[in-house]
């Protein structure tokens, strides 16, 4: 053990995404934009010196590349062709000849002469009348990103290459950046920014490495190789602790471990009520890989299979082929249960990262999910005929993202009836009755759920989006993290009135956002009517474990109470006094912490 050092040891507390305890070296990683913060004239006798600089980094930026593409597994290799075409915007004149063009004549350093090379050529991108086009940009702004980088010296490390067992301390980690972390290595991470109900938190989750985000400025405070203890429950992050903060971590991580295994012996018993109400506890999840772990945890199916991770993993669009073996896989898998595969939800933060700049001023309301595969109808089909033929394999249900109105599902269903028909035309089996549910996680298909669920099998409700927008609060964004209210009346309201339309109209209803993973909303969730639960698998043996220490009749008691209650914090307080008192230990065991 080191020796003690009290002045150097600092808490932080930030937003906790994904539990556990960790202990370990920190690995600070730069995934931000390169600032040119130098813009400054060059005298003529340094001139040729300063062109001479800039086509040394675009030639290593081609070594680069050219070694990315050698290393391109054998199958994604096929994709090689997006390098390629990296490789020739290098060569393009707007960027190489007129960067060159403006150091000599403007006389002014290489990375402002690019910069301004990068403005004209957004320009002309802007112009063009072709959205997939003009989208391109954000490969240019890549690939001159690349060429800033060299120019400046600043490597973008990748995080595939982390070879040793570190905890990454970031300003942000896009998805993507997520699906390339080896979690052999990569024991967990914190980040400046991000919100409990990001992507990259559930992609955290998924994973089952702890993390914490919307830490502000822990990149500033945390050096390469400082020790740190993140504990992903309570969001505490201490930055060199003493020994004793060691002790007591290291203690407290054996005591989740122990209640985490005690627990975990009774997850395959039903979740049933004391007064004998079955619910259905399903999984949420994002590879195929996490199948195996969901069946272990004890879920009773997959509610929520995010199938855009399996996009964002791979250079390229994944080929119908290859989606069609990912969805037989876990649906043979996890037959006979339901496995509820979610179309494309691309989109909102899943593209927002600093690397992958959008074009969109709130991506969270633009081009996201249905609305994506509606515009591009072949992706969105290619999709759909993968999801069909898996589903002869297994018993497999489909859903749509982000549905806002009447408009929107009766457009996917003729798109899928299309796909239907051509399947029947080439005699391709699939489940002629598969049945197909919404998304309800916008305001507006709230109000309308009445009329949306006498056209549809069923209905999921996605609270981390609903959330965001019935309370207008950026669910990625920390600074109003502490908005971000699941108790608040209007969301209960709002999730009743939909559970009610469904009841009404005799058609499915569950509830797949984060709040069904937490402990306090459990009970609320019962209470008001819900009776399939869909959650990250890591909690499944705890919600279980609360459903089978209350009744529906006491559930549906404290819901008419709280109902008479107006603000996030009565109810808040209100639960947490109930669940002190119907299940004991959560509180011994923390999991009431505010
Ligand atoms: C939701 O919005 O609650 C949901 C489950 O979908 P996602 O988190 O993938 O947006
Ligand atoms: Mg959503």
């Amino acid at each position: 053990m080191t020796d003690k050092n009290f002045s150097d040891q600092k808490v932080l507390r930030g937003i906790p995404v994904s539990p556990g305890i960790i202990i370990g070296k920190a690995r600070l990683v730069d995934r931000s934009r390169v600032k040119i913060l130098y813009q400054y004239l060059i005298s003529d006798d340094q001139l040729s010196q300063e062109v001479e600089r800039f086509k040394h980094a675009i030639k290593t930026t081609e070594e680069q590349l050219a070694t990315l593409k050698n290393r391109m597994p054998d199958k994604i290799n096929k994709h090689s062709f997006i390098i390629d075409s990296c490789l020739m915007m290098l060569k393009d004149s707007m960027l190489n000849d007129s960067t060159i063009k403006k150091i000599l004549n403007e006389k002014i350093n290489a990375e402002w002469a690019l910069k301004k090379s990068l403005d004209e050529i957004r320009e002309v991108f802007s112009q063009i009348d072709d959205e997939y086009i003009s989208n391109r940009i954000n490969d240019v702004e890549n690939v001159i990103e690349k060429v800033l980088r060299n120019l400046s010296g600043k490597e973008q490390e990748s995080l595939a290459e982390i070879n040793q067992r570190v905890i990454i301390v970031a300003h942000d980690l896009s998805p993507a950046d997520t699906t390339e972390l080896n979690i052999n290595m990569v024991m967990g991470f914190i980040t400046n920014v991000g919100g409990q109900t990001s992507h990259t938190a559930i992609m955290a989750q998924a994973l089952e490495i702890p993390a914490v985000v919307g830490l502000q400025s822990v990149t500033d405070l945390v050096k390469d190789g400082d020790l740190l203890i993140v504990d992903g429950k309570t969001g505490r992050i201490i930055i060199n602790p003493d020994d004793s903060a060691i002790i007591d971590y290291q203690e407290r991580h054996l005591q989740r471990e122990k209640y985490r295994s005690s627990i975990a012996r009774k997850s395959h018993l039903p979740a049933t009520t004391l007064d004998g109400h079955r619910i259905a506890i399903k999984a949420n999840m994002e590879f195929v890989e996490e199948v195996t772990a969901v069946k272990n945890h004890g879920a009773d199916g997959i509610g929520l299979f995010r199938t855009e991770f399996l996009y964002l993993r791979s250079k390229g669009l994944p080929s119908e082929e290859e989606l069609y073996q990912d969805y037989r896989e876990v649906a043979e898998f996890i037959s006979p249960l339901e496995l509820t595969i979610r179309t494309l939800d691309l989109g909102g933060d899943k593209f927002a990262s600093e690397l992958e700049i959008s074009k969109e001023m709130n991506p969270a309301l633009g081009l996201r999910a249905i609305r994506f595969c509606l515009k591009e109808p072949e992706i969105f089909k290619s999709q759909l005929r993968a999801i069909l033929r898996a589903s002869a394999h297994g018993n497999v249900q489909l859903m749509f993202p982000m549905i806002s109105g009447l408009q929107e599902i009766l457009d996917a269903k003729e798109i899928l009836s299309q796909v239907k028909d051509e399947l029947d035309s080439k005699n391709t089996n699939y489940d002629q009755n598969i049945k197909t549910g919404i998304m309800i996680e916008v305001p507006s298909a709230v109000t309308m759920a009445e009329v949306l669920a006498r056209h549809v099998d069923f209905f999921s409700i996605g609270t981390n989006d609903l959330i965001q927008y019935a309370l207008a609060i950026d669910r990625i964004n920390e600074q109003v993290a502490y908005m971000y209210q699941p108790f608040h009346p209007a969301i209960l309201r709002m999730i009743k009135h939909v559970v009610d339309s469904a009841k009404e109209a005799g058609i499915g209803v569950s509830l797949c956002g984060e709040m069904a993973g937490d402990p306090l909303c459990v009970s609320i969730l019962l209470g008001l009517g819900i009776e399939e639960l869909s959650l990250n698998s890591r909690a499944i043996p705890l919600i279980k474990k609360i459903i089978r220490s209350i009744s529906i009749e006491e559930a549906r008691m404290d819901f008419r109470n709280i109902n008479r209650l107006n603000t996030a914090n009565e109810v808040r307080a209100y639960i947490q006094d109930r669940m002190k008192a119907l299940v004991p230990e959560l509180q011994e065991k923390g999991y009431l912490d505010i």
